[in-house]
C-alpha cells in the first residue's frame, strides 16, 4: 500500500473529526477486515456489544520475546529540569532506556526531547495534559491529547511515538474500547512490572525507592516505572544503584520497541462513568483507522507483487558474500528512533569497515517502501517526502527531495553507489550513506569489535528533513558504517 504523505496526514488528523461522518461509510468495510469480525453490519454490532460489555478483543500481533533477560527502564511525565540528569546517568551506564513524554512538558523543554532521542532512547506518548479528569470521562478526549503530542514531538524530535502509557496506569482508566480503539490505529499501550513506588506517596527517599525495585519481580522481561518529572530528584538519586542491581542480576537494557509484548492491566473495575453509543464507537473506529496508516508501511509482510525477484548470483555477488561472512561483528542492531533493527550475521555484510544491510528492511524500519523495478534494475523508494533509485545497472543512487523553488537543481542528486550488491535476491546497501543520503542521521557506532553485538544508533525524521547534509561526509563519503 503506498504510503501517505505524512504532511497530508496531519491535515487529515485535524480535520477527522469534520469528516469522519462522510469517512464513517467507507470505513465499515475496512473495520470489518481489519476487526477479524464477521463481514457486514452483524460483525460490526457483534464487536460493539462485547467492547461494550467490557470484554477486550485479543490481539493478533506476534511479539519476539527478548533473547535473554532484559529490563526496560521507562521515565514517566518529563521532560523537566531533571531529565538532563537522568540522560547523563544512563549516557554514563551506557544504558537505554524509554522516555514517556507529556507533551506540554515537551512544548516547554523541546531541547531536552531532542537529546532523549539524540542519546538514543525511545520517545513514547504520556499524553499532552495527564488530567486524569479529561482523559478518561470520554475517549476523544485522550485520543486528541495524543495526536497533539505525537505531533509536538514529531515536529520537535521527529520521531511519532507508538508507544503509550496511560497517566496513572490502565487499570480502572481503559475499558476495552480505549484498548481497542488505540489498538487499531497502531500504538502500544505498556504499564509495567515493577513499580518503583516513586510517585506512589511523597517523600519517597531514593532508598525506599531502591527497595521497592528490589523486591522484583524479575522475569525474562522487566518494565520498571520510575518518573523524570520534576520534583523526583530521588529517582534520579536512586537511578545508578538500580541500574547495578539489574546489571549484577545479568540482565541487558533495551528501549521499548514494537516488538515488546505489551504489558497490560486486566481493565479492572472503571472509575469513569463513559456513554459510549453505536455512532460515536463508528466515528472514533473509523479515525482510528485513518490514522493507523501513518504506519502501515512498517507493518507489511516482505512485499509480495513488488519482492526483489531471486535472480541468480553474479560472481561477484557470492565473492561479496564470502567477504562478508569474514570478521566483524556477530550481530548489528540498528537503533532507528522507537523501532530496533536486528540483523543476525547472515543477515548483513561487514567489509571494508562498512555495513552493508538489506534494503528492504531497513527501510519498513525507518517508515519508507521499496519497490523493485525488474526491467530497469533498480530498487524505488519513498520514505516520506523524499523519493530515492538505487539503480543496480548504473551503480547509482538517485535522491529527489523537496527543495526551494529557486534551487531546481537541487532537487535531484546522483551519487555514484558501488557499494549496492544483489545478492540471492536482496539489495544490500552501505548503512551509514543509506540513512544520511535519506535524510537521518547516524548518531553513534561502537568500535567494529571482532566478535559481539554492534549497536548503531540513528536519528530518523521520516523522510521530511529539509535541506543536504550528505556534505558534512564528503570528505569520505564511504566512511565505515
Ligand atoms: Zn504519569
Amino acid at each position: 500500500m503506498k504510503r501517505r504523505p505524512q504532511a497530508y496526514s496531519f491535515r487529515m488528523i485535524s480535520t477527522v473529526w469534520t469528516s469522519m461522518l462522510c469517512l464513517t461509510i467507507l470505513w465499515l468495510t475496512v473495520l470489518t477486515n481489519t476487526a477479524g469480525a464477521a463481514p457486514g453490519h452483524e460483525g460490526e454490532e457483534a464487536l460493539f456489544t462485547q467492547l461494550k460489555s467490557g470484554k477486550r478483543m485479543a490481539t493478533e500481533k506476534n511479539y519476539t520475546p527478548a533473547e535473554k533477560p532484559t529490563v526496560y527502564l521507562t521515565f514517566d511525565d518529563g521532560p523537566s529540569k531533571l531529565t538532563p540528569k537522568v540522560l547523563d546517568i544512563l549516557r554514563k551506564e551506557d544504558v537505554r532506556a524509554t522516555f514517556f513524554v507529556l507533551g506540554e512538558q515537551v512544548q516547554e523543554r523541546p531541547n531536552i526531547a531532542k537529546r532523549i532521542v539524540e542519546d538514543g532512547h525511545a520517545l513514547g506518548n504520556h499524553t499532552y495534559n495527564h488530567v486524569y479528569q479529561e482523559l478518561y470521562s470520554d475517549f476523544r478526549v485522550f485520543w486528541e491529547q495524543v495526536q497533539k503530542t505525537g505531533n509536538i514531538l514529531q515536529e520537535t524530535t521527529g520521531v511519532r511515538p507508538r508507544f503509550i502509557r496511560a497517566p496513572g496506569g490502565t487499570y480502572g482508566n481503559f475499558d476495552a474500547f480505549y484498548f481497542y480503539y488505540l489498538g487499531q490505529a497502531g500504538y502500544e499501550i505498556y504499564d509495567w512490572t515493577i513499580d518503583s513506588e516513586d510517585a506512589r506517596r511523597p517523600g519517597m527517599t531514593a532508598d525506599q525507592i531502591f527497595r521497592t525495585v528490589e523486591k522484583g519481580p524479575f522475569g525474562n522481561e522487566v518494565i520498571v516505572l520510575m518518573h523524570d518529572g520534576s520534583g523526583h530528584d530521588e529517582t534520579v538519586k536512586a537511578l545508578p544503584r538500580i541500574i547495578r542491581l539489574f546489571k549484577e542480576k545479568g540482565y541487558a537494557f533495551a528501549s521499548l520497541t514494537p516488538e515488546v509484548k505489551p504489558v497490560q492491566f486486566s481493565s479492572g473495575k472503571p472509575k469513569w462513568s463513559r456513554t459510549e453509543t453505536r455512532e460515536s464507537f463508528d466515528s472514533l473506529l473509523a479515525a482510528a483507522h485513518e490514522h493507523r496508516e501513518l504506519w502501515t508501511s512498517e507493518d507489511l509482510p516482505p512485499g509480495k507483487d513488488n519482492a526483489l525477484k531471486a535472480l541468480p548470483s553474479s560472481s561477484a555477488a557470492i565473492a561479496y558474500a564470502e567477504a562478508g561472512q569474514r570478521g566483524g561483528p556477530d550481530r548489528l542492531n540498528v537503533h532507528l528512533g522507537d523501532r530496533t533493527l536486528a540483523f543476525t550475521k547472515e543477515q548483513f555484510r561487514f567489509r571494508d569497515d562498512s555495513y552493508r544491510v538489506p534494503l528492504r528492511p531497513l527501510i519498513a524500519a525507518m517508515g519508507g517502501t521499496v519497490e523493485w523495478n525488474e526491467e530497469r534494475r533498480t530498487a524505488v523508494v519513498r520514505y516520506g517526502a523524499i523519493m530515492a533509485e538505487y539503480d543496480l545497472a548504473r551503480q547509482e543512487l538517485r535522491v529527489r527531495r523537496p527543495a526551494p523553488e529557486w534551487d531546481a537543481e537541487a532537487k535531484t542528486r546522483i551519487h555514484p553507489f558501488p557499494e549496492m550488491e544483489l545478492a540471492n535476491g536482496t539489495l544490500y546497501v552501505p548503512l551509514r550513506q543509506t540513512l544520511e543520503l535519506l535524510g537521518d542521521r547516524v548518531l553513534s557506532s561502537d568500535v567494529p569489535y571482532e566478535r559481539g553485538t554492534e549497536e548503531v544508533q540513528a536519528a530518523v525524521y521520516g523522510g521530511y528533513r529539509t535541506g543536504w547534509i550528505f556534505e558534512t561526509n564528503r570528505r569520505n563519503p564511504f566512511a565505515q558504517v
